[in-house]
């Protein structure tokens, strides 16, 4: 299953090496590949009619306009009958010959093959940093294991197809579902290769946004976190004023004494802004629970049973 958008000129290429591949590697399999055209606007669209009427193996969506890679692989996932499903991008950045390497973990028992990539030195050090920052920030807030540099590039057993069909919410990263989903994974190291034709989509601004939701998608800590803020401030500029009364009117300590009406005046507003967040935290609890219920994923997934 290929997401893609504007890629006219790897379409062609695509299709060609992992035919080559399926025919000299995989001969036993039969496979279909389906490419779900994100709303291009280039000439995508007759390509892939025309492969469409030579190939029987292949399919394709076309969205009425760009929805994002993460609708189009949740579309892909939705139509793909396969006993299993390789996602793959378009561009040949993934490289289509470890594909056997997916099939024989698949064989082996992984019902979630996944794709790591290698560090790049080509990658620039805003990229470097930016996704070193992530991971970090991820890892800590985040309730599931995520692994620094997973990708796309996943093979999924049958089973995982159908639960990961299960999800309902909207705001999603499909590869942050499958996360959550669990099941047996084993993982495979890749060098990506440069893009083929065209340029990414993905620009830094863009690559900030899905950073950024994916936090408040993936975490509720975000949510929580003014709540502790306002604990802590409350809990610090509380103690210090119980030490500031107590130094200046009981003790007549010569530091507290010093303290003039407005910094004592400062002090307590420090308090009531710490107890103020303290209360905005309580409220994101409540809006904590609305979001996990409007989600509304399953209770439970199984792996397997005898029923
Ligand atoms: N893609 C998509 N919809 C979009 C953007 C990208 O389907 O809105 C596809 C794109 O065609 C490619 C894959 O997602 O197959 C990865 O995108 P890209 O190469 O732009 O990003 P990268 O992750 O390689 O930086
Ligand atoms: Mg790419």
């Amino acid at each position: 299953m290929i997401p893609g958008y504007n890629e006219e000129e790897n379409i062609i290429p695509s299709f060609e090496k992992i035919r080559s591949v399926f025919a000299s590697e995989l001969p036993a399999y039969d496979y279909e590949l389906i490419f779900v055209d994100d709303g291009s606007t280039d000439n995508s669209e007759n390509i892939l009619e025309k492969l469409g009427r030579e190939n029987q193996n292949f399919k394709y969506l076309i969205f009425s306009r760009n929805f994002g890679k993460e609708a189009a692989t949740t579309a892909g996932l939705k139509v793909a009958g396969g006993d299993a499903v390789l996602m793959i991008d378009a561009d040949l950045q993934h490289p289509i010959e470890l594909i056997p390497e997916f099939v024989k973990k698949w064989e082996a028992g992984a019902e979630v093959v996944i794709g790591v990539r290698n560090k790049s030195k080509s990658d620039s050090w805003v990229k470097k940093i930016g996704s070193n920052v992530f991971y970090r920030i991820m890892t800590i807030i985040s309730d599931t294991k995520i692994t620094p540099r997973a990708t796309d590039f996943r093979l999924l057993d049958k089973k995982v197809v159908l639960s990961f069909r299960r999800f309902t919410e909207h705001g999603r990263m499909t590869r942050g579902l499958i996360d959550w989903l669990g099941f047996k994974r084993e993982y495979i190291n890749f060098d990506a290769n440069s893009r083929l034709h065209g340029r990414a989509s993905y620009n830094k601004i863009k690559l900030a946004k899905l950073a950024f939701s994916s936090f408040i998608t993936y975490s509720l800590f975000p949510l929580k976190l003014v709540g502790y803020l306002g604990s802590i401030i409350t809990l610090l500029a509380g103690a210090f004023g119980f030490f500031t009364i107590l130094g200046k009117y009981v003790f007549h300590n010569r530091f507290f004494s010093s303290f003039t009406g407005s910094a004592q005046l400062a002090i307590l507003i420090v308090f009531l802004v710490g107890m103020m967040m303290a209360g905005l935290g309580l409220v994101s609890l409540y809006i904590a629970n609305i979001k996990i219920e409007v989600a509304n994923r399953p209770n439970y997934i199984n792996r397997k049973s005898n029923f």
